[in-house]
């Protein structure tokens, strides 16, 4: 029987231009070199022909270190080898720019390169041009813009992917500002896209460079960390290796392929964030894998492997038989030796490994027999592009989009049944709840309980991948606000939060018109008959919304007072002098705060009276929203709050922070420190705090088992500022692992 195992490098490193390389000609030679698996001389001389083209227009171009700009296309398009892909990505990969920076027109790349090109060129100049700043809605309608680019043709994204990670590579020139603006944007928008495409190589470059821009002391010490332990790393690689070699040769595998997987820092950090785990179980930062010709293969293996090793409970999955959204398969398990060390194995084909490795960028690589490139139609087979491109099309408030996509963006997800063995892909954390709006919304919006594996359970208990879920549905039943704590998905929540949003307009409806009909009532006209006649055209405008509709809504929440609009819009009939002519949102009775005392302007007005959201604690200097509550004027939240998220849009007022600060107000912010174990580091932390003139109100100090420090403080703080001032402080503190604001809505 033929059973051949791979031989492959190690994991696999992306392409580079070498750092000795400062000439276009050497550059562009090193490029021909690594293109070379495009076998065909008319690749060549395209390419040939892309480079001149590009070195042209960019030739009074230099790049922020001196280099001239043409090595930026070059080494974009070399990345780009790393993924063999075709003529049409590597063109478009050189000239990616010369739109954007150069001015050179479509029709002009058009005439020279065709169409395909020039729809590649156009997509990308389109997302270069897309900002991810702070502004939250912004940043969603760009981000809605990058989905929409990316549907019509995929190899955008890889091009784009690409043009980022030279970008991060070359970051240490530019300015600081710049380099922190690059590095955020990179890892809540770009990293994250890169592993929902399962691009792993460039999410994982990307990741690593961030954290190394974002928080240089952790990244240090993990790399130190590593760099000391590699020796006892390398010698438990060639020990469970061999072990496994020799079990699998008698089975007749041959040439074991096992790679450790340490590289990447940023996963590392994740784990001690996630985890609050310091930098001790090294076993746990390598994995081994098999690769084999067949799916029979796969599962022998795994066979051979637990008959040696116990395996670990809850840490087998199978990917193959239930592929994750971006095509991943490979089956995992973690499994247990005798001296009590834990070892990682994912076992798959020759097939899989190459989507594993590459993601969505395999299926255009040239060596593929259909070398077609991805259109609109494929994307049918990535569930999780498929879900982006829906939810755009329902969700019209842009940050709602945001929140959402980022929500997905980040979560890893499980398989759960229905008792008719059909398969549902949930994140982690998933309830029943979610699982039934997962089946149908209709499902969803009238669910009173669920069977678990055949046990009745509450809404609100997490699934595990395997469970079988069966649903019970009442037409007598109907969301609640709490149903919004209970669930995790986008879907569910969307779906829950415009029930409930649809049921309060319902209500503030019928309370506005019962206010408006009674201040009309008493000019003697009637709301229905006379809005009929067209009379109360006028009284709609003055209002400034878009139907009687939206102004009865306005009037039920209080963002319109009744009476005050009705004497506006008919002085003469008004006999009753007007008693206020200021907004009708709640001014500050004598004794509470205004907006002004605690440096918020509502709509530019300083005397209304406003709450701070306790769920986010925003601080001056961030973006915030306000919304109208009944009885307590407006409340401030972030603009990135979740909880605010669920309110109702139509109360949403324009509140902002107010310039002169005479509010001397300080707000209070949880902050969360991990750190390794080291006598004196909680005093360290401390002293760095009040040294930075900021007080300590509340501090907490917890060990976890087998782990560091987790310090807790409640600080008062004045603005944004003097919070990051802090945090940066405490995070160049020697054993620090990172600092968190410790936040009660977001879940990231
Ligand atoms: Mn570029």
């Amino acid at each position: 029987m033929k059973r051949k195992l791979a031989n492959l490098k190690s994991t696999s490193q992306l392409e580079s231009l070498p750092d000795d390389i400062r000439t276009s000609k050497e550059a562009f030679a090193c490029l021909l070199k690594k293109m070379s698996y495009l076998k065909d001389k008319k690749a060549v001389e395209q390419v040939t022909k892309a480079y001149l083209f590009a070195e042209e227009k960019h030739k009074k171009q230099k790049r922020q270190s001196g280099d001239p700009y043409i090595l930026h296309p070059i080494s974009v398009a070399i990345i780009l080898t790393s993924f063999h892909v075709d003529v049409a990505s590597l063109v478009s990969g050189l000239l990616h720019d010369v739109v954007e920076d150069t001015g050179t027109s479509l029709e002009e790349i058009k005439k020279e390169f065709g169409e395909t090109i020039a729809d590649l060129v156009d997509g990308l100049t389109k997302i270069g041009k897309i900002r991810f700043r702070s502004n939250q809605e912004r940043m969603a309608e760009n981000f809605r813009k990058m989905i929409l680019a990316m549907a019509k043709d995929l190899r955008v994204i890889l091009v784009k992917l690409a043009d980022r990670l030279h970008n991060i590579r070359t970051i240490d020139v530019l300015s600081e500002e710049r380099k922190l603006r690059i590095a955020k944007e990179t890892l809540e928008i770009y990293a994250p896209l890169a592993n929902r495409l399962g691009i792993y190589g460039i999410k994982n470059e990307l990741e690593d460079h961030c954290l190394k821009v974002l928080k240089y002391q952790v990244y240090k010490e993990i790399a130190t960390s590593l760099s000391r332990k590699k020796k006892e790393r390398e010698l438990y690689i060639t020990e469970v290796r061999d072990i496994l070699a020799a079990e699998l040769k008698k089975y007749g595998f041959r040439d074991l392929s096992v790679y450790g997987r340490p590289k990447h820092i940023y996963s590392i950090y994740r784990k001690m964030v996630v985890r609050q785990l310091a930098f001790t179980d090294i076993h746990d930062l390598f994995g081994f894998r098999v690769i084999v010709e067949s799916i029979k293969d796969c599962y022998e293996v795994l066979g051979v492997v637990h008959s040696m090793w116990k395996p670990m409970p809850g840490k087998f999955k199978d990917y193959i038989a239930m592929p994750k959204a971006n095509l991943y398969q490979s089956l995992h398990t973690t499994v247990i030796r005798p001296n009590g060390s834990t070892a990682e194995i994912q076992i798959r084909t020759f097939d899989m490994h190459d989507i594993c490795e590459n993601g969505i960028a395999a299926h255009w690589s040239y060596k593929e027999k259909h070398k077609s490139p991805i259109k609109a139609t494929d994307l049918e087979k990535f569930t999780w592009m498929r879900q982006m491109m829906e939810l755009q099309r329902e969700l019209k408030d842009p940050s709602e989009f945001l929140a959402a996509v980022k929500v997905d963006l980040f979560d890893e997800e499980i398989f759960v049944f229905t008792p008719k063995g059909d398969v549902k892909q949930l994140s982690v954390d998933a309830t029943a709840l979610d699982f039934a709006f997962a089946i149908h919304t209709d499902v969803g919006l009238t669910t009173v309980g669920a069977k678990v594996n055949g046990k009745i359970t509450p809404l609100r208990s997490k699934l595990q991948s395997g469970d079988i879920v069966e649903i019970i549905t009442s037409n007598n039943q109907h969301p609640s606000k709490d149903w919004l704590n209970y669930v995790v998905s986008s879907k569910a929540r969307n779906k829950i939060r415009s029930y409930l949003r649809s049921e309060q307009r319902e209500n503030s409806k019928r309370i506005g018109r019962t206010l408006l009909e009674h201040e009309l009532a008493k000019l003697h006209i009637d709301l229905d008959k006379d809005l009929r006649k067209g009379k109360l055209d006028h009284l709609i405008k003055n209002a400034k919304e878009s139907g009687i509709d939206e102004m009865l809504i306005a009037i039920g929440y209080g963002k319109i007072n009744a009476k005050e609009l009705v004497h506006r819009s008919f002085p003469k009939e008004s006999k009753d002098p007007l008693v206020s002519d200021q907004p009708s949102v709640t001014k500050a009775p004598a004794r509470t705060k205004t907006g002004g005392k605690l440096g918020i302007l509502v709509s530019g007005l300083s005397n209304i009276m406003v709450t701070f959201g306790k769920c986010c604690n925003p601080l001056p200097g961030e973006d915030v929203i306000g919304f109208i509550t009944r009885g307590r004027g407006v409340s401030i939240h972030r603009d990135d709050c979740l909880r605010a998220l669920d309110l109702d849009p139509a109360r949403k007022v324009e509140v902002q922070w107010s310039d002169d600060q005479e509010s001397s107000t300080l707000h209070t912010v949880t902050l969360k420190v991990v750190t390794q174990e080291r006598t004196g580091i909680l005093a360290d932390v401390t002293a760095a705090i009040s040294n930075s003139g900021v007080n300590i109100r509340k501090a907490q100090v917890a060990l976890s088992p087998g782990m560091k420090g987790v310090l807790e403080f409640e600080v008062a703080l004045a603005n944004l500022q003097e919070l990051n001032k802090v945090i940066k402080t405490i995070e160049s503190i020697r054993d620090v692992i990172f600092v968190e604001r410790k936040n009660h809505s977001r879940r990231h």
